[in-house]
């Protein structure tokens, strides 16, 4: 076993007692008494009121598949008395849940909104005002187009304790799963993601913010606007060779991508006829997606 390497009885090793990389931390000491690993997990930040009756969650439960979750999230979940969640959230994230847990959908999808923020804020209020740890799970990363502050002010001005547990977002998934990168040295120098959609559902995209060649594009939200970010990236300057991955369910066993040019955007996205969650990338980095090679491992699973 290599130095340093990290050991804990699941994995079989028989070191758990005292792995070679501690023998500086432990020596002379007396052996600790919990499992080596303890050594290495650092524990979630404690926020007032967390010992208190009545507590929210910010949980981000990433992009579908159980398999994303954090460990922080999956022990959320598993002391969750009440859990609030967005239509984003698959079931086999929900079973994870207590079966006593009072859940509750309080799916958004893109327009259709099922129950108003207004409504959500403030059942989450009455859910922790009743005691509960309440569990509000949100797909992907909650800092990532999570409405997660209009969340915590809301606690925050009903003088509800609140933490927030981070996810794996829809970007990072797509990334992972058809094998591309989202920045890549010396050709996409940074990442933004952004939504093509805004409050009054106009496009908005700042020239300056889509137009360096080194930046990759992630749209959130938007494969319904594709037509006009299309224009508004060729007029911003963009190549009309940049690559472009078209991403549906990312990070779930159903994803589907789909690659081509710039100029071939909007009819990828129109052809498609998606109905899942869509993230459309552009730029130099989407390139080096293996779509195919994923699709043949999928098939062979
Ligand atoms: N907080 C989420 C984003 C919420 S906004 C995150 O971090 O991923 C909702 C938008 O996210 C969707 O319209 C879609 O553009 C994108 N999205 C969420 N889940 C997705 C998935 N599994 N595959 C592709 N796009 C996804």
């Amino acid at each position: 076993m290599p130095r340093n390497s990290l050991s804990s009885p699941a994995c079989g090793g028989g070191v758990s007692a005292k792995p070679e990389g501690l023998v500086s931390m432990t020596e002379g000491a007396k052996p600790p008494s919990v499992s080596p690993l303890h050594h290495f997990v650092v524990p979630l930040p404690r926020f007032a009121g967390e010992d208190r009756k009545g507590f929210v969650s910010l949980v981000g439960a990433g992009p579908g598949d159980a398999d994303h979750l954090t460990l922080g999230a999956l022990k959320a979940l598993q002391s969750a008395q009440a859990l609030l969640y967005d239509a984003l959230v698959s079931e086999d994230i929900l079973a994870l849940a207590p079966q006593k847990c009072v859940k509750i959908c309080v799916g958004k999808r893109g327009d259709r909104l099922s129950v108003s923020q207004d409504k959500t804020n403030a059942l989450m209020v009455r859910l922790a005002k009743k005691g509960l740890h309440v569990v509000r799970l949100k797909g992907g990363d909650p800092s990532v187009f999570g409405r997660v502050e209009e969340e915590r002010l809301y606690l925050e001005a009903h003088d509800i304790g609140h933490k927030t547990l981070p996810g794996v977002t829809a970007a990072s998934a797509a990334a992972a799963q058809f094998a591309f990168p989202l920045t890549h040295r010396g050709e996409a120098r940074s990442v933004t993601f952004l939504t093509g959609r805004t409050k009054d559902g106009s496009i908005d995209l700042r020239h300056e913010s889509i137009s360096d060649p080194m930046v990759s594009l992630v749209f959130y939200m938007s494969s319904h606007n594709a037509d006009h970010i299309e224009a508004s990236l060729l007029h911003a300057g963009r190549s009309p060779q940049t690559p472009v991955v078209i991403i549906e369910n990312a990070g779930r066993p159903t994803a589907r991508a789909l690659s081509g040019t710039l100029t071939e955007m909007a009819a990828l996205v129109a052809q498609a006829a998606f109905d899942g969650p869509v993230l459309m990338g552009v730029g130099t980095a989407f390139g080096y997606a293996r779509l195919a090679a994923t699709v043949k491992a999928r098939l062979q699973a």
